[in-house]
C-alpha cells in the first residue's frame, strides 16, 4: 500500500462521481477519474483539474483498463431512464463488461472494489420497505431491463469474483439521490420539477402522483460510500443506501413549488412503463455500519434549487 491511497473512480465526471472525487481529494487521496463523458461533463470536475492529486482519463469501461490502484469505485453507467434507454445495448455492456473489466483490474492489483448498484435491482417491489434479502421483481424484457438486469448481472459478477477469486468487494444499492450537479434535463423527477418551477413551466406529474420515492441528499450518500468502503473486510454488502423518509410524487411537487415560490401549475401525464409504485429503503444494515442520512428534504431541495439557479436554464432547454 502506498502512503497516499490511489483511488479510481469510474463515472467520475457524473453527478455522484464528481461529488465523490471531490470528497476523496479532501480526504487526501490520489484520485483517478475515468469517464467517457456520455452523461458526465468535464465541467463537473473542472474545478479539480490542476490539483496535483487529480487525474482525468477519457475511457470507456467496456474496454480493458490497466492501471495500478488501491481502491476502485465503479460508478460508470448512465443512471436516468432517458439516458440509459437512449442506447440500451450500450447500457447493458457498460454494466456487465464494465464490471468484468473493473473486477479483472481489482483481481490483478488486489484493489478493493465498490459497486454502485441500485434499488432498481428490486424492480417493482412486492415487499415494502425493501430489505437487502428481498430478491426483487424485475421484468427481464421491458424498457428498464437494460439497466435493472445489467446492474443485477453486475452484482452477480461481484459476488462470483468475491467467492471465486477472493476479490474484496463492497456493493451498495443506491436509492434515489438528488443534489447539485444533477443533469438539468435528464428527466428525473427532482431536476424536472425544479427546472420547471424555476422557469414557471407546468410541473409534470406522471400518473396521479400517488407513487412514492425516498430522496437522499448527495452529501449523505457520499458519506455512506466512504463508510462502506472503509468497513471491515467481511462486509461485502449488498447494503441499501438511501433516505427512508418516503414522499409521494405529488408531495414532492408541492414542496418544490413552495420552496421556489413558483407560479407553476401542476399537470398530469401518462405513467411510463414499469414505473415502480412504491420505493423506500430498509437501512437497518447501513445503520449497523454507523451510517444514516441527516439532511432533510427541504434543506437538500434548497441547496439543489440554488445550484439550478446558477444555470442558464432557458439556454439549456432551447438546445
Ligand atoms: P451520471 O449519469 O451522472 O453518471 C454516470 C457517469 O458514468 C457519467 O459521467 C457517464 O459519462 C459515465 N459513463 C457512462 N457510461 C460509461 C462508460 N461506458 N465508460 C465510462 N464512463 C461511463 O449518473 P449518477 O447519478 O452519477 O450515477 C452514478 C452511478 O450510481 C451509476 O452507476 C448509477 O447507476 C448509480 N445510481 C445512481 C442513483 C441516483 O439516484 N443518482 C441511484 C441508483 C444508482
Ligand atoms: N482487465 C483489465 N485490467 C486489468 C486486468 C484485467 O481491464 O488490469 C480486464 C481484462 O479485459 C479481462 C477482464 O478484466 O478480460 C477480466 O479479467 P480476469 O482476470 O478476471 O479474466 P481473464 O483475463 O481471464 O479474462
Ligand atoms: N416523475 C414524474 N414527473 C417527472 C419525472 C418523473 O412524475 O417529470 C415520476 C416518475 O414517473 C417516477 C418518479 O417520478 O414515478 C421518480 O422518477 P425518476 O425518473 O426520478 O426515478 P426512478 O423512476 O428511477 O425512481
Amino acid at each position: 500500500m502506498h502512503i497516499v491511497k490511489r483511488v479510481l473512480v469510474t463515472g467520475g465526471a457524473g453527478f455522484l462521481g464528481a461529488h465523490l472525487c471531490e470528497r476523496l481529494l479532501n480526504d487526501g487521496c490520489d484520485v483517478l477519474c475515468v469517464d467517457n463523458f456520455f452523461t458526465g461533463a468535464k465541467s463537473n470536475v473542472a474545478h479539480l483539474i490542476g490539483n496535483p492529486n487529480f487525474e482525468i482519463i477519457r475511457h470507456d469501461v467496456t474496454f480493458p483498463l490497466y492501471l495500478e490502484i488501491d481502491e476502485i469505485y465503479n460508478l460508470a453507467c448512465p443512471a436516468s431512464p432517458i439516458h440509459y434507454q437512449h442506447d440500451p445495448v450500450q447500457t447493458t455492456k457498460t454494466s456487465v463488461h464494465g464490471a468484468i473489466n473493473m473486477l479483472g483490474l481489482a483481481k490483478r492489483t488486489g484493489a478493493k472494489i465498490f459497486q454502485a448498484s441500485t434499488s432498481e435491482v428490486y424492480g417493482d417491489p412486492e415487499v415494502h420497505p425493501q430489505p437487502e434479502s428481498y430478491v426483487g421483481s424485475v421484468n427481464p424484457i421491458g424498457p428498464r431491463s437494460c439497466y435493472d438486469e445489467g446492474k443485477r448481472c453486475a452484482e452477480t459478477l461481484f459476488f462470483d469474483y468475491y467467492r471465486q477469486h477472493k476479490v474484496s468487494i463492497k456493493v451498495a444499492r443506491i436509492f434515489n439521490t438528488y443534489g447539485p450537479k444533477m443533469h438539468p434535463n435528464d428527466g428525473r423527477v427532482v431536476s424536472n420539477f425544479i427546472t420547471q418551477a424555476l422557469m414557471d413551466n407546468p410541473i409534470t406529474i406522471y400518473g396521479d402522483g400517488s407513487q412514492t420515492r425516498s430522496f437522499c441528499y448527495v452529501d449523505d450518500l457520499i458519506d455512506g460510500f466512504i463508510i462502506l468502503m472503509n468497513s471491515a473486510d467481511e462486509v461485502t454488502g449488498p447494503i441499501n443506501l438511501g433516505n427512508p423518509v418516503e414522499f409521494s410524487i405529488r408531495e414532492l411537487a408541492e414542496r418544490v413549488i413552495e420552496l421556489t415560490g413558483s407560479g407553476s401549475e401542476i399537470i398530469f401525464k401518462p405513467l411510463p412503463g414499469d414505473d415502480p409504485k412504491q420505493r423506500k429503503p430498509d437501512i437497518t444494515k447501513a445503520k449497523e455500519l454507523g451510517w444514516e442520512p441527516v439532511i432533510q428534504l427541504d434543506k437538500g431541495l434548497v441547496s439543489t434549487i440554488d445550484y439550478f439557479k446558477t444555470l442558464d436554464l432557458e439556454y439549456i432547454f432551447k438546445k
